[in-house]
């Protein structure tokens, strides 16, 4: 038993025993030190992940604590390595498992397996944490070198010049703002005169068919004075089909016999004013026959 208390014996001797856990013939640290000849010590270990026991293939927890015995087994330069032994609370099995001072971690050496659960960063698009592989190399002076001519090359090659260029087209926007000023102006100006000459014509376009003044009327050019003319043929065409086929029709109902006449919804009035109707039709016919043909003739004179 540790000696807890701070009990001195009558033949207790500081010069013979030294201290009262000597005179016991204990260890400071009691039972824990009780394989301490083996070079091992008792210690509370808790898992650092989970496991699979190897023999009683249980699963165990991340945080389960066991009493491990504790050894140096080895040395990372001047790192300790450190084994812990413990054995399975769900069966008779031992397990052991190190430090790995090397990538700051523990790996399972014997007796069960380590559940694969660690998170990757090169995995998920990062980089590692912990560079283990020395792939790199050692530093090339030569290579060095060339990087820094290259460097040096690629300044007075492309960089230099590109500066110079661009410092050249600043001096000459600089050099002289009135003469560019005046440029622009003039410019200006005579833009200004063609877009008030054009905004004048359209505002008698617009004036003349009681257009809407917010309306905005196209460019004219050859594709739309020719588009235009078109549209314009067509219209005028279907119109005069109409007139003709109207023509036609008031000439049909002037020379019907009166017997069909009769049958028409004015059958109410006599027959003189029937007569009279009849002529009043036949002469606006013959008007409009003649104003058409005088209007086409026309039209045909002018478009051709
Ligand atoms: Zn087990």
């Amino acid at each position: 038993m540790q000696g807890f208390n701070k009990y001195y014996p009558p033949d207790f001797d500081g010069e013979k025993h030294g201290s009262l856990n000597s005179y016991r013939g204990k260890h400071a640290l009691g039972d824990r030190a009780r394989k301490l000849d083996q070079g091992i010590l008792i210690t509370r270990f808790e898992l650092p992940f989970n496991i699979w026991c190897g023999t009683c293939n249980n699963h165990i927890g991340m945080g389960v604590r066991y009493n491990a015995e504790k050894k140096k087994v080895g040395s990372y330069y001047s790192t300790p390595i450190f084994s812990f032994r413990c054995k399975c609370h769900l069966c008779d099995g031992w397990f052991e498992i190190q430090t790995d001072p090397k990538n700051t971690r523990y790996v399972v050496v014997s007796g069960a397996r380590q559940k694969d659960e660690d998170w990757n960063p090169e995995e998920n698009g990062g980089f590692a944490v912990h560079d283990t592989d020395s792939n790199a190399g050692p530093a090339d002076p030569l290579a060095a070198l060339e990087k820094s001519t290259d460097a040096k090359n690629h300044q007075t090659k492309v960089q230099i010049p590109r500066l110079e260029s661009l410092l050249d087209a600043s001096d000459q926007y600089n050099s002289d703002p009135y003469s560019l000023s005046l440029k622009v102006r003039k410019h200006f100006r005579e833009d200004k005169k063609i877009r008030k000459e054009k905004e004048k014509s359209d505002t008698q376009v617009k004036d003349r068919y009681a257009l809407p003044t917010t309306l905005t009327l196209v460019d004219e050019d050859a594709e739309t004075i020719k588009d235009a003319k078109e549209q314009w043929q067509k219209g005028r065409e279907e119109i005069l089909l109409r007139e003709s086929k109207r023509r036609k029709l008031a000439v049909e109902t002037s020379i019907t016999p009166s017997s069909s006449r009769s049958l028409r919804p004015t059958t109410s009035k006599t027959s003189s004013s029937s007569a009279a109707e009849s002529l009043r039709a036949r002469i606006l016919g013959n008007t409009a026959r003649q104003f058409r043909t005088s209007k086409t003739t026309s039209a045909t004179g002018k478009s051709s």
